[in-house]
Parts: C-alpha cells; structure tokens; sequence
C-alpha cells in the first residue's frame, strides 16, 4: 500500500487569499448569471449559447463555493460535537447520491467514542469531500465503510473506506494541491479544503491507497484543543 503524509501548512496563506476573491468575485457573477437568464427569454435559435454561459456561470460558483468554506473565520464556532451525529447527518445528506451509484454506507464505531471540540459546519464538509470522492471512486458501486474510534494517544480516529479505483503513485503526490483533478467536471478543491480544515483543527490526515482495490482516508482529531 501506498501511504502519504499531509501537510497543510503551507496553504494557509494562499488558501485565505484565494478565499478573499472568491467572496469579491461572487457578487458579480450572480449578477451576470441573472441578466444572462434574463436575455435568454428573448433570443430564439441563439438560446443554446446562453444555456452554455449558465453551465459555465454555475461552474464558477461551484469553485467559488468550495473556495469560500475557507473563507469567514467569524462564523467558525468550536464546539463539542458528537462525530457520530455528524456523520449519520452527512450519510443521510449524500443517501440518494450513493442510491443512484450503489454505494452503501456501513459503519463501525467501537465503543467509548467521546465527543470532540470542532466546527461542526466544517468537519461535516470534510465527511462530505471525502465521502463523495469514495463515491465517485466507484462507477460500479460498491461499499464506503466508515470506522470510528478512539485512539490511545487522544485522538479520535474517522477511517473512511472504498473500493474504488485507488489512486496511483502520480496523483497521490499531487494530492492537496489546489485545482488538481482528474475528473472530467471536477474542481479538484475537495481535497484542499478538507486538509486545511482538519489542520484548523490541530489534526491530520493520512491516504492509504492501492490502484484497483481502494482507498482508505484517516482522519485524525484531537480531543481537546
Ligand atoms: P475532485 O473530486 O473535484 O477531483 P478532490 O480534491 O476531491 O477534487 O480530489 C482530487 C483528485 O484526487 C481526484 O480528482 C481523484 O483523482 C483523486 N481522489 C481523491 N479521492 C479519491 C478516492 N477516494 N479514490 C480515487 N481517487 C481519489
Ligand atoms: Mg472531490
């Protein structure tokens, strides 16, 4: 197996500047998108251009989308939070995704899981980024498995799990690195995003993967911070 070690330091400053535009560019394009629909009433044959330019529109809002979870330090609210709660919210937000591609979810939480300080918004969106990777990893369907538990050295442990495609030598190490994708519509943030906000958390992340047989991502969270 391949393993990989993150570390998200060094995106710290790129990643709140490349938040700051995304939240400066997002008005404009709203505007824009609203005045394109609005063009689009009365154009005839020439319709299937504005139909191009709102894909194209929804495309930027979607990187924009993903770079703003960086963005708004002000709303980030530490907590203690239960991570199972948190991830039963999160399968049962990507339960029709995983329905339309056969994925099921299975998990295993070992006992005497305590709950951690985190915000809740934000590791949420990690589950989200990773579990929707595992599904996308899995064209033919298959299951995520998702593991809880707590480690000796007081942390908390989330192993997400697929059998997806895996993720050869080449990508692994170009991993976190922003607008790296190797899907067709992809944005190649998830990644980035979700290491940022573990790394706001005092955590860690660790890749396990084997090109053919899956993926294993491990999160590892403090319990006190
Ligand atoms: P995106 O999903 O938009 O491509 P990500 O940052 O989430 O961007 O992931 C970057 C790339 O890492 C993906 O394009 C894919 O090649 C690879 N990857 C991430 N997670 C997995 C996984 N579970 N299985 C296989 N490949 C993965
Ligand atoms: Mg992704």
């Amino acid at each position: 197996a391949q393993e990989h070690m993150k570390n998200a330091e060094k995106l710290s400053v790129a990643g709140q500047l490349a938040a700051g535009i995304a939240h400066e560019i997002r008005n404009p394009i709203t505007s824009i998108k609203g005045f394109v629909q609005l063009m689009k009433a009365g154009i005839g044959e020439k319709q299937k251009y504005f139909d191009i330019m709102t894909s194209e529109i929804e495309r930027i809002e979607l990187i924009l989308s993903e770079l703003l979870i960086l963005a708004k330090p002000q709303t980030i609210k530490y907590e203690r939070k239960d991570i199972r709660v948190l991830l039963s919210q999160v399968m049962t937000l990507l339960d029709s995704q995983a329905n339309l591609n056969n994925v099921q979810f299975t998990t295993e939480i070992k006992p005497g899981v305590t709950p951690i300080y985190c915000d809740e918004n934000q590791i949420k969106q990690v589950f989200i980024n990773f579990i929707k990777n595992a599904i996308e990893s899995m064209p033919k369907g298959g299951i995520v498995r998702i593991q809880v538990m707590n480690e000796q050295d007081q942390s908390l442990r989330i192993r997400l799990t697929d059998e997806g495609c895996g993720i050869p030598e080449d990508v692994l190490a170009k991993l976190g690195q922003p607008f790296y994708t190797t899907k067709e519509t992809g944005t190649g943030l998830g990644f980035m995003v979700s290491q940022k906000i573990i790394e706001n958390h005092a955590g860690s992340i660790r890749v396990e993967s084997k090109v053919g047989q899956g993926t294993s991502i491990d999160i590892s969270l403090p319990i006190s911070i």
